[in-house]
């Protein structure tokens, strides 16, 4: 036996065929039975994909037609009320998507993974029923192919953790009504097979847990492991340490505990506990999140000091979390640089890497095969040559963070900004936008084109040029004081930075699922960041050239750049975002220079990337705040600098914000009023504000009369000095004949307010 296991397996499909097909199906373009064909046929490749590569605990359940915490809802039969009178066909995505009779269910965060699943709603007075029907059938299907699965579910303590309570209380309260559906779904298992393994994943416990959530564990899988001798538990947890919950789930009778030491170094605390206890450990060794390829060698060592804890035999070996995370497979990355490609891994190249690291760990090296052989001396060569390429390391960028001298920019901010009105002079209650403008089919196309080299430079130049004259004459009729570019020429506000920054890599199809059909291709920092040359100091010079007001500048921030990028995992990050912080404080004086007096530096994923953990957000916000304010260090006194962050929710960070010390930071708060305002009036923040007074997330055209209502109610707590007024996020999503009249609405509404004051 290899005794190795893999978490979980992505199922968008390696050429997005589940995405492909669901859109199909939700634009009624094809039938559900569809839908069903290349669901499982994604499960037999899936399942054959782990199979051939020799992965002994391989899932079923871990598929979903949209997400696991909803498949987990349905099971419960925790059903909102408003889609209670559906069939079963419309329901499932009704809940998901909504329809146009009801709304559909939240959506958030997977703990700190791009990843976002529904939010189940519950409330005291709902009647859970189970329904096991698509675990049963899954476990079935992968049989009937002789492939014998591990069942994995979402455990109950998370399940709940993560739901909401429609009526007042909390979702721990419903505990009891929900665990006898757990034990009714455990003995329907039992009778799949003899000796059934269930993975019960309860990442709830990565996070700091309260006693009285703590206090659950014991009843919860005492009563379920007690379920069937047929069935053997896995409880696992991931992208931290959850030493707590293992403490008391080792007087559990749960056959094994499965911790990620990855990203929960502090795991290893616990494994002589775990030895006590008896219990097997499926140690997660391999990065289910992100796409280097794995330094066998390297860890080979680790699970050898594992093993110094805990008998070999006890050790399972696997991925440190579900390999939804990562992407599917190098098979279809075509363009890319070989040497490059050669230092990467998706999920099925994770897939060989686990099952030799079981060989490597469990056999002796001579008694390999020869093809595991030379794929482990391929691993340490390409492992070698990744450490000395090259192309990882710029000896002048490491000088340069090496011996930064000036962290910060000149001037405190009262200095600041008096010097900033005296020469910017805009009014009070001043209007700008965020900076996109809406992406029109022609903006897109020019930009494909361009790509594809289908288009010269001249003539994709001209059509940019075209869109941004087009942008800043709507700006001047429509009144806006502090106008944009409108950013035709990005793609994505982090993508376009890093197509131009050296040391960064593109794939062409390293798609990792976000939600539902969705899917995001984060580009990787493989080597040191440097800028070869200006990124966006000749468009914005172009837009500024067609008119006398003033042009804002716009980059995207060195925190959001990092959370939206796989990160090399052989520098630290603190050193590869300073050596991004550089190359934007390098931009912003070039922008300077060019005549730009304010710049924009967006932050949009500032609050996404806080850890799991309270004890580590300190080192977080100082390492955010930190690179902030280098990057902007190059603005000189006079140069006012933005921020924007698409949050409303500022009560537990503002301090963290005050200290980034931007001149204006503009927020998210249009659907929350002047409520979430208030923590900047309550701690006296003294920077000027910009709370979108719009949501730019719906079609709606808002009125004159109510912006006017929203400005007085953001007067109620901030002074008109200390307030700008904008919408609440950048516009590219929406359409030029929903942007051009509710920005109009917005400036008369300024003037209305104005005239009162
Ligand atoms: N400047 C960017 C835009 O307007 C900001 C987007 C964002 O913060 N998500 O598109
Ligand atoms: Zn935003």
């Amino acid at each position: 036996m290899s005794k190795n296991y893999v978490v979980g397996f992505p199922r968008i499909g390696e050429q997005r065929e589940l995405k492909k097909v669901l859109e199909l199906f939700w634009a009624k373009q094809c039938s559900f039975t569809e839908v069903e064909k290349v669901a499982s046929s994604l499960k037999v490749r899936h399942w054959n994909y782990q199979k051939e590569a020799g992965i002994e605990y391989i899932s079923s359940n871990d598929f979903s037609l949209y997400d696991n915490m909803l498949d987990t809802a349905v099971m419960l039969g925790a059903i909102p009320k408003r889609f209670e009178t559906l069939n079963d066909e419309e329901l499932y995505f009704s809940m998901a998507r909504g329809n146009k009779d009801a709304v559909a269910m939240e959506m958030t965060k997977w703990f700190n993974t791009n990843y976002h699943y529904i939010v189940p709603e519950l409330s005291l007075s709902d009647n859970y029923q189970l329904n096991a029907a698509k675990i049963l059938s899954e476990y079935k299907e992968a049989k009937a192919l002789g492939i014998k699965t591990k069942i994995n579910l979402i455990g109950p303590i998370t399940f709940l953790g993560l739901s909401k309570r429609v009526d007042r209380g909390e979702s721990y309260e419903l505990f009891f009504k929900i665990l006898p559906i757990y034990e009714a779904l455990l003995a329907k298992i039992a009778k799949l097979d003899e000796k059934i393994t269930v993975q019960i994943d309860e990442p709830i416990f990565v996070q700091d847990v309260e006693p009285k959530v703590l206090s659950l564990i014991k009843p919860c899988y005492d009563t379920l492991a007690k379920v069937s001798d047929n069935i053997k538990i896995v409880v696992t947890s991931y992208f931290e340490h959850s030493n707590e919950a293992t403490k008391v789930l080792v007087h559990t009778p749960i056959w094994a505990i499965g911790l990620d030491f990855l990203y929960g170094e502090k795991n290893f605390e616990s494994l002589e506990l775990i030895e006590k206890s008896g219990k097997k450990l499926v140690a997660g060794v391999v990065d289910g999140r992100n796409i280097w390829k794995n330094d066998l060698k390297q860890t080979a060592g680790f699970l050898e000091k594992i093993a110094s804890k805990i008998d070999k035999e006890h050790i399972i070996i696997s991925s440190s979390c579900s390999l939804l995370h990562s992407p599917f497979t190098l098979r279809y990355e075509e363009k890319m640089d070989e040497e490059i490609q050669n230092w990467l891994s998706y999920a099925v190249e994770k897939l060989s890497e686990i099952s030799l690291l079981s060989k490597l760990f469990f056999d002796e090296f001579d008694s390999l095969r020869d093809e595991d052989k030379k794929a482990y001396e391929e691993n340490l060569s390409a492992n070698f040559e990744r450490k000395n390429s090259k192309r990882i390391h710029n000896p002048k960028v490491q000088t340069r963070v090496q011996n930064i001298s000036k962290f910060q920019r000149d001037g405190v901010y009262e200095e600041r900004i008096k010097i900033q009105k005296e020469i910017l002079a805009y009014e009070d209650l001043a209007t700008t936008t965020i900076g996109s403008f809406p992406q029109t089919p022609e903006v897109r196309k020019a930009r494909a084109a361009y790509k594809k080299s289908e288009i010269s430079k001249d003539v994709y130049d001209q059509e940019m040029k075209a869109y941004i004259d087009d942008c800043v004459r709507f700006q001047e009729e429509c009144g806006i004081e502090i106008l944009v570019h409108g950013e035709p020429e990005r793609n994505d506000m982090v993508e376009y930075f890093g197509e131009q920054l050296d040391g960064y890599g593109f794939s062409q199809n390293g798609w990792v699922q976000s939600y539902g059909s969705r899917c995001v291709k984060p580009p990787f920092i493989y080597g040191d960041i440097s800028r070869p040359k200006a990124m966006t100091v000749d468009w914005i010079s172009y837009a500024q050239s067609k008119t006398q007001k003033i042009m804002k500048g716009m980059l995207t921030g060195p925190v959001t750049i990092l959370n939206w990028s796989f990160v090399r995992d052989d520098k630290s990050r603190e050193e590869v975002t300073k050596q991004i912080a550089i190359a934007l404080s390098d931009e912003i004086d070039d922008l300077q220079n060019a005549g730009i007096k304010i710049i924009q530096v967006d932050e949009a994923a500032f609050k996404e990337g806080y850890p799991l953990r309270v004890e580590n957000i300190a080192l977080y916000e100082k390492w955010a705040v930190e690179n902030f304010r280098l990057s902007v260090s190059t603005a000189r006194k006079e140069t006012q600098i933005h921020t924007h962050m698409c949050y409303s929710e500022f009560n537990d960070i503002i301090k963290t914000i005050e200290a980034m010390d931007a001149d204006v930071i503009s927020i998210e708060t249009a659907r929350s009023g002047n409520e979430l305002l208030k923590i900047f009036k309550e701690v006296g923040y003294k920077q000027e504000v910009g709370p979108g007074i719009y949501d730019i997330h719906s079609p709606r055209i808002p009125s004159v009369e109510e912006m006017v209502e929203q400005i007085r109610h953001l007067l109620e707590v901030l002074p008109k000095e200390q307030l700008w007024i904008n919408p609440d996020c950048g516009l590219k999503t929406r359409k030029w004949d929903e942007v051009k009249p509710s920005l109009e609405n917005m400036v008369k509404a300024v003037e209305i307010v104005r005239g009162d004051l």
